[in-house]
């Protein structure tokens, strides 16, 4: 328990995908001005250094955002370049705001990526759970920085029982209850699977009308293979939309190790515009960070 070190993994494909998907998925709801409720149940660190040992030694950074990078400065370069979808443009601008000399070194995770959209005035505000003994440390002093109150809290606590707490969601100032929730376990231990299954059917229970984004490995594992197959289902009985955009990278054709090649992200209650904004931005970052043999995305829903 407990190998799992975000740090390592920052800025790959899989956090290309989430991230994109989430930045889309909140700047939708925040369309709306009741105030949200944005809860991470497995947060990490929230802040990471992509020329650090964790990332250079993973250096998962390199087939995912700076790939990503790179390629499109080398379409940008061409004559006649399109302007980028806006879900990806959105994304990278959201990553550059991080980098304000240029090159990408910093990587934000997800409860930097909340706090950047946070909206101060429509009282948005972010609950974090972290389990891990370090990471939750460098979670609370790099939230320390951000001199954010009491609109982020955080505990090192376990983010599937937490979350309980906290559905419905208080009433905002318009008197409207409105949550969006992340869960992105690591899934280093198989009772992740059905304890993300079992947290959904729950919080579909408890506030049926929230937005829910689970990001899930697409592995060779019977667990991993279920689990969106039982999303699909938990969804429809609960008759609520349901949205599964899926990135695989492909496998390197010289038979090197390569990792996690392919990633999933469910989304429940998603946004009626997220489809088409995820499928223009999936035509780009999939060719984009497409290696060898195997590689396809997918947006599907209900
Ligand atoms: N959401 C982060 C992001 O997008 O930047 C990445 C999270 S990482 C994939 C998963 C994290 O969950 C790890 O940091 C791990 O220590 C933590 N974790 C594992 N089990 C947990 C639990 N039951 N509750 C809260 N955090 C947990």
């Amino acid at each position: 328990m407990f190998s799992y070190r975000h740090a390592f993994h920052a800025g790959n494909h899989a956090d290309v995908l989430k991230h994109i998907t989430l930045v889309a998925t909140l700047q939708h709801l925040q369309l709306k001005e009741g105030g949200l409720t944005l809860v991470d149940t497995h947060a990490g660190a929230g802040l990471y250094r992509l020329d650090g040992d964790y990332s250079e030694t993973g250096g998962e950074a390199q087939d995912g955002i700076f790939k990503l990078l790179g390629t499109l400065d080398a379409l940008a370069a061409k004559k006649g370049a399109k302007p980028l979808p806006q879900a990806l443009q959105a994304y990278l601008d959201m990553i550059a705001s991080f980098n304000p000399q240029g090159q990408a070194k910093v990587y934000p995770g997800s409860p930097f990526i909340l706090h950047h959209l946070l909206r101060k005035q429509a009282r948005d505000r972010i609950r974090l759970f972290e389990m891990h003994p370090t990471d939750s440390k460098s979670l609370a002093a790099n939230v320390a920085q951000l001199d954010a109150g009491r609109s982020i809290m955080l505990a090192r606590e376990d983010g599937f029982e937490s979350l309980k707490k906290l559905l419905p969601p208080p009433a905002s100032a318009t008197g409207s209850k409105r949550a969006m929730v992340l869960i992105d376990p690591s899934y280093e231990i198989k009772s992740d699977y059905p304890k993300v299954s079992a947290s959904i059917q729950d919080c579909l229970k408890r506030f049926p009308t929230g937005t829910y984004l689970v990001w899930y490995p697409i592995i060779a594992r019977t667990e991993a293979h279920d689990l969106p197959r039982r999303l699909k289902t938990l969804s429809n009985q609960s008759q609520k939309p349901w949205l599964n955009a899926t990135l695989a990278i492909g496998r390197n054709t010289d038979g090197s190790s390569a990792g996690l090649s392919a990633s999933g992200m469910f989304v429940i209650n998603p946004p009626f515009t997220l489809k088409e904004k995820l499928k223009e931005a999936l035509a780009v970052v999939g060719p984009a960070l497409a290696r060898g043999t195997g590689h396809s995305w997918e947006v599907e829903h209900s």
